[in-house]
């Protein structure tokens, strides 16, 4: 249920309601509006009828349900379009395209420095890279784990760039967020329920990759088992689907984009890198996906692709990527965003 506070009702009038709902076994998430608070109250949908009584308290405009099943996510809990801030500079959801960009997996001091300077110096906003890799073989690099996130640390400090990076079990959440600006889920991790669940009781932005065969409905429950913990902060991460197509890796669903713009106030980014599988198809998906409203970009660049640790075929090297960034702002401009 949605409890609407009227505009303007005092502190302790919303104190009151956050208490009553309590007591009657629900939890409640507030949203703060530009006028007035909202209350969301989820838990068990059987007994939501005795949340209509709260409909008689002090400072109380109105209580109405929600109807989706994803109810902190919803539209229907929070109008405005969600912006989340990652640090004092970087914030996604407003009108700048963030892009975060970076190779998939950290491999050297050099390598993640040297990537961080040429992904910013081409204007990318934050820095990506791998350290705790879920690879689908157990033969494959599984990255660099904590030396990873010292080194990703390092080239924060040396480019100003932020960092996120994934997470790939529940046991090193709290590790990982020490060092990142932004934790990932990857999609193999999409619907790891105990690791969403751990993920939202930290303050830390979450970046919410779409699960390979997940329905939109289905990603949207995944950023609700973060949001139910109390943890607003989700950025959600179109990377493409798996379909009978084989002439890509998968197929980035860029209609997913203003369907979930229409179902949620989070705010929606793309990653042409994982969607396409192919360096050749980033840029004309990167172009595409800005069009189709997505609020940044995940792009992975490799200054050796050829010898990356990692999904090499589908990097970009730095002056590609730049050229792509040169190119974006056109199509930034014309989607009345900046870059
Ligand atoms: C990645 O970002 O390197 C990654 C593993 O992505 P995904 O989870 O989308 O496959
Ligand atoms: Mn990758």
């Amino acid at each position: 249920m949605i409890i609407v506070m009227k505009a303007g009702a005092a502190k302790k009038d919303r104190d009151e309601v956050l208490k009553r709902i309590r007591e009657l076994g629900y939890k409640p998430h507030v949203i703060h509006g530009t006028t007035r608070d909202v209350i969301g109250a989820v838990g068990d949908e059987r007994g939501k009828l005795v949340l209509q009584s709260l409909e008689s308290m002090h400072g109380v405009e109105s209580v109405v349900p929600i109807l989706q099943p994803y109810k902190l996510a919803s539209k229907e809990v929070k109008r405005e379009q969600s912006v989340i801030r990652v640090t004092d500079d970087v914030s996604v959801g407003g009108s700048q395209i963030v892009v975060m960009a970076g190779p998939c997996s950290v491999e050297s001091e050099e390598q993640i420095i040297e990537t961080a300077l040429a992904v910013r110096d081409a204007g990318a906003h934050m820095l990506r890279g791998g350290a705790y890799k879920p690879r689908t073989s157990p033969y494959s690099f599984q990255g660099l784990e904590e030396e990873g996130l010292r080194l990703l640390s390092k080239a924060r400090e040396v480019s100003g760039l932020p960092f996120v990076t994934e997470v790939v079990n529940p046991e090193t959440v709290e590790l990982v967020a020490e060092y990142a600006d932004m934790l990932q889920i990857g999609a193999r991790n999409a619907q790891n329920f105990a690791l969403l669940k751990k993920v939202g009781q930290l303050r830390k932005p979450v970046l919410l990759k779409r699960g390979m065969s997940m329905t939109i409905q289905e990603f949207l429950m995944s950023a609700e088992y973060v949001m139910s913990e109390g943890n607003q902060a989700v950025v959600l991460c179109e990377r493409g689907i798996r379909t009978f197509e084989t002439a890509t890796r998968n197929t980035l669903d860029l209609s997913a984009i203003p369907v979930l713009k229409q179902k949620t106030h989070l705010p929606v980014i793309a990653d042409p890198s994982h969607g396409t599988g192919n360096y050749h198809y980033v840029a004309a998906m990167a172009y595409a996906a800005v069009a189709a409203g997505a609020d940044g970009l995940m792009i992975e660049v490799h200054s050796d692709p050829e010898h990356a640790s990692s999904d090499g075929p589908q990097s970009l090297k730095p002056s590609k990527f730049a050229l792509l960034m040169e190119r974006l702002k056109l199509f930034a401009a014309a989607s009345d965003r900046t870059l």
